[in-house]
């Protein structure tokens, strides 16, 4: 019998991924062997001619076959990264996208912008999940403070953990409860939101992938725009004098998301494109 050394796995998983369409074949197959091995990812080159124990062999053929069940890499290892910092994921909440990186350099390139009052910048990010945004956010920006809403208490508790390991937990407060609900009476500089985009209808169609992820943190009921007319509805009570405001939006949602931004007398409103070239962020300003 020939053993199994952390070289052979790798080559081995890389080509089961592959015949399986998983899109970095050879990236998900070193993530889920060094978590099996509980190493780093380099760690498997150094040790590449190490053989695997039968017990650490049993407990990497169960994560593979989850991820070839179509079970988000995340969810498998429990974390993710997200603007180069780590973040715990659970099923939860969603698996924070490259896509949404957007909104952040969106908001960083609009720089002082964010705080109309210099040292005082309040964010606020609501359905915010995983914490991915208003953590990436703090995190770039020392001086602002901040909440994030979620009506899931599950996320909620994610989102808490993700501020303690990223340091910025003495600044930002996260709260249960329904969209604007939590931070009824206050107002912020900046407000954020990736809310849940999808049409209902299309979320049968949807890979197996995002069909794991919660599906309240997807449906956007009927048409996919529910949540950005409550958003939008809500959000000049909520913003100060030439506070921001800056969604997330799916690939063909830009003009209606820009057309209900200025409707409701929003100024500057524009959309950015996400490094795939789809319109992804349209934001706009509250100038009264
Ligand atoms: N980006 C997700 C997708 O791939 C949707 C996320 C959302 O609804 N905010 O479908």
């Amino acid at each position: 019998m020939s053993t199994w050394t952390t070289l052979a796995v790798l080559d081995w998983t890389t080509k089961r991924f592959q015949d399986a369409q998983v899109s970095a074949a050879r990236l998900e197959a070193q993530v889920l062997l060094a978590h099996a091995l509980s190493c780093k990812r380099i760690e498997l080159y150094t040790n590449f001619d190490r053989p695997m124990s039968e017990a650490e062999l049993a407990s990497y053929r169960g994560l593979i076959r989850r991820r070839l069940a179509g079970e988000p890499l995340a969810y498998l290892v429990g974390e993710h990264e997200f603007w180069s910092l780590p973040f715990w994921i659970t099923p939860h909440v969603l698996v924070p996208r490259p896509d949404t990186e957007t909104l952040i350099e969106v908001v960083l390139a609009r720089g002082g912008a964010v705080t109309t009052k210099p040292g005082q910048g309040r964010v606020l990010d609501l359905c915010t999940g995983s914490g991915a945004i208003a953590v990436s956010l703090l995190h770039e920006l020392p001086e602002l403070t901040g909440v994030a809403t979620d009506l899931s208490p599950e996320a909620v508790a994610v989102a808490v953990r993700n501020a303690e390991r990223n340091g910025v937990s003495a600044r930002l407060e996260v709260r249960q409860g329904d969209l604007w609900a939590p931070v009824a009476g206050e107002q912020f500089d900046l407000v954020v939101s990736n809310p849940p985009y999808v049409a209902s209808e299309v979320i049968p169609t949807l890979s197996a992938e995002v069909r794991a992820e919660p599906r309240m943190a997807l449906d956007g009921g009927p048409d996919g725009l529910a949540f950005y007319r409550r958003i939008i509805a809500e959000a000049s009570g909520h913003l100060r004098s030439g506070g921001l405001l800056a969604l997330e939006h799916g690939f063909d949602q830009a003009d209606a998301v820009a057309a209900a931004l200025r409707a409701a007398g929003l100024a500057d409103v524009e959309t950015v494109a996400d490094l795939g070239k789809n319109p992804r962020v349209t934001l706009g300003r509250w100038q009264p």
